[in-house]
Parts: C-alpha cells; sequence; structure tokens
C-alpha cells in the first residue's frame, strides 16, 4: 500500500510453530484447519507469522525488524525458506539496496535474520550498506539479559552474531523517540522490552504503525496483558492504550509482525465499544 510517497511491503517469512522452550520450527498452515485437534498447538506451542515490513520511496529503503533469517547462512538447513532476501527479490531488490533497518527490539525472532554465515563461514551484515537502528536501551538490557541467561519462550536475547555488528559499529543506537527521516518516526514504547520501539510512517494526512510485539496479531487488540513476554505490562498497557487511541483517530494503516491471517487493517470498534480490525485501504 502507499502513504505518500512511501510503498509499504510486508515481506512475510510464512507460518511458524513456537514451542514453550523458545524454539521455532517450520509450520504447515494447513494445520490450521484442525487446530482444535492438533496435538501440540495451543498445548505446547503456538502458531504465528513473521512479517518484516519494507518502506521505500524508490530511493531509500528501509526495512523494519529482520526475521528469523532462516536460509541465509552457508550450509543452511532450509535452503528453500522465504527469508527477507527471498521476499526484496520480489520487488527487484538485493541486500545492498537496503539503506536502514529499522529493530523494534532484539529479541531472536525479530533480529536474527540480521546477520548471515558468509561462504568463509564469516558472520557479516545481511545488508552491507545498512545502518541498523536500534534504542540504547534495548542494547544495554540485552546485554544484561544475554548475560544472566534468563530464559522466557518467545522473548530471548541470542547476541552472538549482533556483537558482530557492534564490533563493526553498524548498530545506530538512538535515546528515545526521533524522526529517522521525513515521515518515518520511531516512538519509544517501552513494556514488551523496556527499549522496545515502534514506527510511524506518515505523509502529513495518512498515517500507517509497524507495531512490533506491542500489538504482535490482530488478537491482541483487546488483551492487554500479555504477562509472561512483556517486561512491563504496565507500561506495555499505557503505551498499548495510547497508540490505539491515537490509531483509531488518526484511521491509520496498523502492520502486525506475527498475524498468521489479518496482517494489517484499520482500527474500527464493534458494538461493545472493542477494538476490531477493517479492511486495508486501496
Ligand atoms: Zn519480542
Amino acid at each position: 500500500m502507499k502513504i505518500g510517497r512511501f510503498t509499504l511491503e510486508q515481506l512475510s517469512e510464512g507460518f511458524f510453530e513456537l514451542f514453550k522452550d523458545g524454539t521455532f520450527s517450520k509450520m504447515d498452515p494447513a494445520r490450521l484447519n484442525n487446530a482444535a485437534e492438533d496435538p501440540t498447538l495451543g498445548r505446547y506451542s503456538s502458531a504465528l507469522g513473521i512479517d518484516p515490513l519494507l518502506i521505500s520511496d524508490g530511493t531509500t529503503h528501509i526495512v523494519a525488524d529482520a526475521g528469523l533469517g532462516w536460509g541465509l547462512d552457508q550450509k543452511s538447513l532450509y535452503n528453500e525458506t522465504s527469508n527477507l532476501i527471498t521476499n526484496l527479490e520480489i520487488f527487484g531488490l538485493t541486500p545492498d539496496d537496503i539503506s536502514i533497518v529499522i529493530l523494534t527490539h532484539l529479541h531472536y525472532d525479530h533480529a536474527a535474520g540480521c546477520t548471515r554465515v558468509d561462504s568463509s563461514f564469516k558472520t557479516t551484515p545481511t545488508f552491507p550498506n545498512a545502518r541498523y537502528v536500534v534504542q540504547k536501551k534495548e542494547w544495554e538490557f540485552a546485554l544484561k539479559e544475554f548475560q544472566s541467561k534468563s530464559e522466557i519462550s518467545g522473548a530471548d536475547y541470542r547476541l552472538d552474531e549482533l556483537f558482530r555488528l557492534a564490533a563493526d559499529e553498524r548498530f545506530e543506537f538512538i535515546d528515545g523517540n526521533k524522526t529517522l527521516t521525513d515521515g518515518i518516526d520511531l516512538i519509544l514504547t517501552g513494556g514488551h522490552t523496556p527499549g522496545h520501539q515502534i514506527v510511524k510512517i506518515t505523509d502529513g494526512i495518512q498515517m500507517a504503525y509497524f507495531l512490533g510485539d506491542l500489538i504482535p496479531t490482530e488478537h491482541h487488540l483487546n488483551h492487554y496483558a500479555m504477562k509472561t513476554l512483556d517486561f512491563s505490562p504496565l507500561e506495555a498497557k499505557k503505551s498499548k492504550t495510547l497508540i490505539l487511541r491515537e490509531a483509531y483517530r488518526e484511521q491509520a494503516q496498523l502492520f502486525f509482525y506475527h498475524s498468521l491471517f489479518n496482517k494489517n487493517g484499520l482500527l474500527a470498534k464493534d458494538r461493545n465499544r472493542n477494538y476490531i480490525l477493517k479492511e486495508e485501504r486501496r
């Protein structure tokens, strides 16, 4: 879809099953047709999508969140897997064309695609010409968590590869809200992690938000607490309330990172004043 000079496209890596120990596996979407009878779904695992966002004005190409990046590595087991690079090809772009990677936060499922292992088995940035924009608070928190090895399913940091980016000074650490470029704002929300940020895209009239894990799917619109997943449920609730109120008023397009089916849309309210998702504006 278009917002002013920007084209926004979701780069879907497909369907995944997230197990309670934090591991992911690729999932056959057909299993969702029979989810109630599935032996693991819901009990031991949950199904989710992984959908980074491409924001492009034709000259500057930006990726928001980097996905799991399966299949990027040399000798990867997942050669036929959809990842950022295979998705960009669809839009005639190569990794060299990306100049900015925005990271909502550094959890593995959002940041693993930032790097890959090249043919000489060296860790290299997936996007050689990009700066990787992340909140300073997020990096500091990730370092602390990584050292203390506290493990929460689906909310873990695996920094070994990202240290390479840090050593090569590829990160741009920012401190709070920031206008990245005319029409693209980064908003520090905290909540899910202390340094979690979301992306607002606007031409002054139309608005869109890329919500990261503040609101991971359309099913989280009215569920304010993700007690097991959010670092500070209270802060998450406060940020969600504010952003949703704003997005409803603006009739902004919302882009979800983990949805299975309704990956984007506009906000409406049902009879009980709960938020629901309307169809995409064309
Ligand atoms: Zn997360």
